[in-house]
């Protein structure tokens, strides 16, 4: 199964995301993420044997033990890819302590023996896929701090319309 770790974000975040991708609707064409499906992805895991899950699970879970709640706030919006067909996103601003939770979850996945790409983390919420960023402005996002708590091992099924993530065990920070 396709597998990546998460964090689940609170309520203020939430309402204000949807602000975002609200206002985005006006001005953006492209594949909106439904708000129930906001998320920041702190290790993608791809294609997992389903007997490894538990073994992932541990990983995470011993990671996340040394970590206690982050205080994060949104950020500006971004894009990954091409201005005709990107991925546009909302940044998520957590310091030191949401670069060191990713840092050691990943760590803790590779020992385990997962492969994890090498990218530098970038903590964001993707709002749209497939947008054209080629015409007119973007709107200024909704901002919003809130307390992140849970760090979530997630599965992913991509037969469908859209993806369909289920959380398969959550991990609280403190
Ligand atoms: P779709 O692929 O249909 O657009 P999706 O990207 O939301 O949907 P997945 O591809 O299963 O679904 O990805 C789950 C999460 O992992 C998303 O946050 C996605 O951005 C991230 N992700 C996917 N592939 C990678 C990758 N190669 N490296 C890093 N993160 C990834
Ligand atoms: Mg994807």
């Amino acid at each position: 199964m396709r597998l990546f770790v998460a964090l689940e974000l609170p309520e203020e975040l939430l309402e204000a995301l949807s602000e975002t991708s609200a206002a985005l609707r006006d001005s953006v064409r492209g594949r909106y993420v439904a708000p129930d499906r906001f998320h920041v992805t702190l290790a993608f895991l791809g294609e997992v044997a389903g007997t490894r899950v538990g073994s992932a699970s541990s990983a995470v879970a011993q990671a996340c033990a040394g970590h206690g709640p982050l205080p994060v706030a949104l950020g500006e919006l971004g894009s990954f890819g091409r201005r005709n067909s990107a991925v546009l996103w909302q940044g998520v601003e957590g310091g030191e302590l949401l670069d060191a939770l990713a840092r050691d979850v990943r760590a803790s996945l590779k020992d385990a023996g997962f492969s994890l790409d090498d990218k530098s983390f970038l903590p964001h919420v993707t709002l749209m896929r497939a947008a054209d960023l080629t015409k007119g402005a973007l709107p200024m996002p909704a901002l919003a701090r809130g307390v992140v708590d849970t760090v979530t091992l997630f599965s992913s099924d991509l037969s469908g319309a859209h993806p369909v993530y289920t959380p398969l065990e959550r991990f609280f920070l403190g």
